[in-house]
């Protein structure tokens, strides 16, 4: 039909809708190469890359991350078992996360992991009588602080203020003792994660700092070795108006003089960035069929049949005033605007709103709507068993080729979860 389509790696959308249908998130390994690569070859060498697949926990994504140099950070069993079928080495692997269960703890132990973040005093102590009960000695563990210092800048602070993660700073310096009774668990270093969304790289360089400095006293105050700091990352990707893009490049010069210094005096030390949305969200793209245009009260709308039930993130939650992803028309994608649209799913609920009087090219039903830097916290981070829609289907587009990555729920496979009683 039209040539002006959008396309990945030369696939017109509409031919990815065809095959997959629709609702559809697509990824595109060119755009997740290009931004793994872009930061690779400024960062330190002293410093590896763990994917958070939390981000997004597709086996095909973190597969490919995979191949190209980055280990995982992963947060539950299933995730453990998502990097393992992806092919990350547990060596490159840690697992992280509030509340681990026993069980939990336990495969991390038989999987080998280059370390357990444990978040907890009493974690920690349950893991080190896991451990011994397994017949194990000489288990990596690291200790997640919660620093006592504070940034401004994250969409999301996750420490430097009261937080369920893991162990105030002033605690941590005063448990030499319960390190020192540890059986079979050998404290290897320390992470700490200050929040996500930072989009001001002096931020992200501050944290830094101030992580490896409280690193290197707090080891050398409980008489543990320097083996790994993971400090953290939470590098942002603009979404909104008025965000700024971060500055990669003056952060990664900057970094690199900081890690430089690091490595002088610590030169056997891994060092750790772990990141989720900086090395997915570009490559994504959550792609709608207009199922309806309609008026109502001067404002129209653009009926789609998929919704926040898939991109919770669109809702805009924390803002007061909605704030919109990019969305575009992939049907009419270098066609001008005419107009404000606003594009709502199929939910039974005024908030399923993807995008909020958006300008578009004319719309019609059937044209194909895409909400762009989706590749991060898409469906796994969003309602998808509201009205038991269930979840959508993904694609990745690879060397020009289309793979299905994750197959659409049916109808049959969310009922066959529920039992009937019979009346
Ligand atoms: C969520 C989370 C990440 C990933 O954050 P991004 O901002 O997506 O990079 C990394 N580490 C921890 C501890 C997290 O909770």
């Amino acid at each position: 039909m039209t040539t002006d389509e959008f396309t990945v790696q030369g696939v017109p959308v509409s031919e990815l809708a065809q095959q997959y249908g629709t609702p559809l998130f697509v990824y595109d390994t060119e755009v997740l190469r290009a931004g793994y690569q872009r930061l690779r070859e400024r960062l330190h060498p002293a410093v590896d890359v763990l994917f958070s697949l939390k981000a997004n926990p597709n086996v095909s994504v973190c597969a490919y991350l995979r191949s190209l140099g980055a280990g995982a950070e992963v947060s539950s069993l299933a995730e453990l078992m998502t990097a393992r079928r992806a092919g990350v080495d547990p060596k490159d692997t840690i697992f992280l996360g509030p509340g681990k269960s026993a069980e939990e703890l336990t495969a991390c132990l038989r999987a080998g992991l280059h370390a357990v973040v444990c978040e907890s005093l009493a974690e920690l102590k349950l893991l080190d009588a896991l451990a011994v009960a397994e017949g194990l000695s000489e288990v990596p563990v690291m200790l997640r602080m919660n620093p006592d210092f504070h940034t401004k800048g994250s969409g999301l602070a996750m420490g430097g203020k009261p937080r369920q993660f893991g162990v105030d700073l002033a605690v941590l310096r005063q448990s030499a003792d319960v390190v020192k009774r540890l059986r079979a668990a050998r404290v290897i270093g320390v992470h700490a994660y200050m929040g996500t969304r930072f989009l001001d790289h002096a931020d992200v360089l501050n944290n830094t700092t101030h992580i490896l400095a409280a690193a290197e006293a707090l080891c050398a105050e409980l008489g543990v070795p320097l083996r790994t700091v993971d400090f953290g990352g939470g590098l942002g990707v603009p979404y909104f108006d008025g965000e700024k893009e971060l500055d990669l490049d003056s952060l990664l010069v900057a970094l690199h003089g900081v890690v430089d210094e690091f490595t002088r005096t610590h030169p056997e030390t891994r060092l750790i960035m772990e990141l989720g949305r900086y090395l997915t969200a570009m490559a994504g793209t959550y792609v709608v069929r207009v199922l309806y245009v309609k008026e109502s009260m001067g404002e129209t709308f653009a009926v789609a049949d998929g919704g926040t039930n898939h991109h919770m993130a669109a809702v805009g939650v924390g803002s007061f005033v909605k704030r919109n992803f990019p969305i575009r028309s992939l049907t009419r994608y270098t066609e001008p605007a005419v107009g404000p649209v606003t594009v709502t799913g199929p939910l039974c609920t005024p908030n399923d709103v993807l995008g909020k009087r958006v300008q578009l090219p004319p719309v019609e039903p059937g044209d194909l709507l895409g909400v762009e830097r989706s590749g991060a916290y898409g469906p796994t981070a969003s309602p998808v068993l509201f009205l038991s829609h269930g979840y959508p289907a993904e694609v990745l587009v690879h060397d020009g080729e289309a793979h299905l990555v994750a197959r659409r729920d049916t109808p049959e496979d969310l009922l066959n979860r529920q039992i009937l009683k019979e009346f």
